[in-house]
């Protein structure tokens, strides 16, 4: 199998995989045609802002130093900052919400989170961990040519056990459905077994953008029933793709969808 997912290698991410299975058409422009978004999503540039101070944060911690407060915000600003300057304009949220007031929210939910007892945790053993493992077909055993790679954002050691972490900008907490089938920590899960880590903790660390922002932090676990589905998943979406296999899915992510004007164009 053979699938364009990626330009240099045959690489393939749970995002790649979360992305098709949203729209299949949305995913065909980014990730093979490789078309020009016609804007940046406020609330990617925002999530990608929020994980940048926050890897901030904890680096600092890894080499046993506490983290300056102002430096991490300051990450964040400057993140946030970059994209507002980039080439591709940065699209205001779905709620309207402007670039000055997605600063003011950004730096309060970083407050809150790096105020919250999760974030001082007592050993730090990676920030950002990336990885790449083999992924294969789930009945046969075949090993597939593609990859699955990805980061970690955040490896812990609690009680002898590394525990990873997924931070998340959320509008509202993490329902039970969200925390009991996300896919990206069964793709953490599915790696860690790969790499012979042993047994993990997976534990999501959501930050609300509501009025008042709260951290949620949850741990999880993922059987061998999720390390089954999750293989079939990745296989099913890498042999669509392979089969050329697009169609656009409809709905509420259209609004936000930086290649709407050349899917509305080929109607
Ligand atoms: S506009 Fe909607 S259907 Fe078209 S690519 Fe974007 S998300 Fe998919």
């Amino acid at each position: 199998m053979n699938a364009p997912v990626a330009q240099d290698t045959l690489h393939f991410s749970v995002s790649q995989m979360k992305a098709w299975l949203m729209c299949p058409k949305k995913f065909e422009y980014r990730y093979i045609v490789g078309a020009e978004p016609a804007f940046v999503p406020m609330p990617l540039a925002f999530g990608s802002a929020f994980h940048l101070a926050l890897a901030h944060h904890y680096q600092w911690l890894m080499r046993g130093e506490p983290a300056p407060v102002d430096e991490v915000r300051q990450r964040f600003v400057d993140a946030m900052t970059l994209a507002k300057n980039g080439p591709v304009p940065l699209q205001e949220d779905e709620d309207g919400t402007g670039f000055d007031a997605a600063l003011v929210k950004g730096l309060q939910m970083l407050d809150v989170t790096l105020t919250h007892p999760s974030a001082q945790p007592a050993k730090v053993l990676g920030v950002e961990v990336p990885f790449t493992v083999d992924l294969y077909d789930a009945t046969s055993g075949e090993v597939l040519d593609e990859k699955l790679k990805g980061v970690i954002d955040l490896v812990l050691e609690e009680e002898g056990h590394r525990v990873l972490v997924e931070h998340k900008t959320s509008a509202k907490k993490y329902s039970l459905d969200q925390l009991v089938f996300d896919t990206q920590l069964s793709g953490y899960a599915f790696a860690a077994e790969q790499l012979k880590w042993g047994e993990v903790g997976l534990r999501f660390s959501v930050t609300t953008k509501t009025k008042v922002p709260a951290v949620q932090v949850e741990d999880v676990r993922r059987d061998d029933g999720d390390m089954s589905d999750f293989l079939k998943t990745a296989l099913g979406v890498l042999t669509a793709i392979d089969a050329g296999v697009s169609f656009p899915v409809r709905g509420w992510a259209c609004k936000s969808c930086p290649y709407r004007a050349l899917c509305e164009s080929e109607r």
